[in-house]
């Protein structure tokens, strides 16, 4: 059955960003959602981030870093001063319930056809990126189905894998026809880090076969309000401005 998802990832709790989406989502006849993960960290509302993720939007979600820092006891030397305060905070602001939720997520998910992790394919528990041919073939190598869409580095982008080699396209509009292999980052919804504030998200038609690159303008000075008034740490309001 032909359907329409909306690939959002790296929401980190951003509500405001995340209202503008959904609202382009249903101007654009999305009929189903997925989520690559990072549902929380860095933003002022992680417990209304997950209740419209899981509960109203019924996505998939896989398990960012965020997420499972926020939900389990690990230490967190990996982390920046910066994330490591807001990992303690959002610990503050959930109920156990939603962090048990967080706790459940898998790491990667095979989802109508198609696959979905945080990080990457080949150790999705580690946490690397995927910024260059090379870590996009080693995740590739573990790729099963045509299509992955993946996130963490907040930077859209996307490789294809054919017989002469890997190649990296424009994020626009990906005509993915059967047979042909991506990895697609979809960038991120709450806290873009490509130089432009804009939320970001991806539109998979599954009829068409074609992914599409979305960017929206939202009311980043309201979740700059609401990040100042949670008394985070006022480098994470800024960033919101310059989409780094
Ligand atoms: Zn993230």
């Amino acid at each position: 059955m032909a359907k329409v998802f909306a690939i959002l990832g790296d929401i980190h709790a951003n509500v405001d960003a995340l209202a503008a989406v959904l609202e382009d989502c249903r101007a654009n006849g999305v009929t189903d959602f997925v989520c690559v993960g990072d549902v929380v960290g860095y933003n002022a509302c992680p417990s209304e981030c997950i209740r419209i993720v899981r509960d109203e939007l019924h996505a998939p979600v896989v398990r960012g870093n965020h997420d499972h820092y926020v939900s389990t006891d690990s230490p967190l030397s990996d982390f920046t001063e910066l994330a490591a305060e807001v990992v303690k905070w959002t610990r503050r602001q959930l109920s156990a319930e939603e962090i048990e939720w967080l706790r459940g997520l898998p790491y990667s998910k095979l989802h109508m056809g198609f696959t979905v992790v945080h990080s990457t394919l080949d150790m999705p528990e580690h946490w690397g990126y995927i910024f260059d041919n090379l870590t996009a073939e080693a995740s590739f190598a573990y790729q099963k189905t045509g299509i992955c869409f993946y996130g963490h580095s907040h930077v859209p982008m996307v490789h294809q894998k054919s017989a002469a080699g890997i190649v990296r396209l424009e994020p626009g509009e990906i005509p993915v026809p059967i047979g042909s292999r991506f990895l697609i980052n979809v960038g991120s919804v709450g806290q873009p880090r490509d130089g432009d504030p804009r939320a970001s998200y991806a539109i998979y038609d599954t009829k068409a076969r074609v992914v599409k690159f979305r960017r929206l303008e939202y009311d980043v000075e309201a979740a700059m309000g609401r990040v100042r008034a949670a008394g985070l740490p006022e480098r994470l309001a800024q960033r919101l401005a310059v989409g780094r």
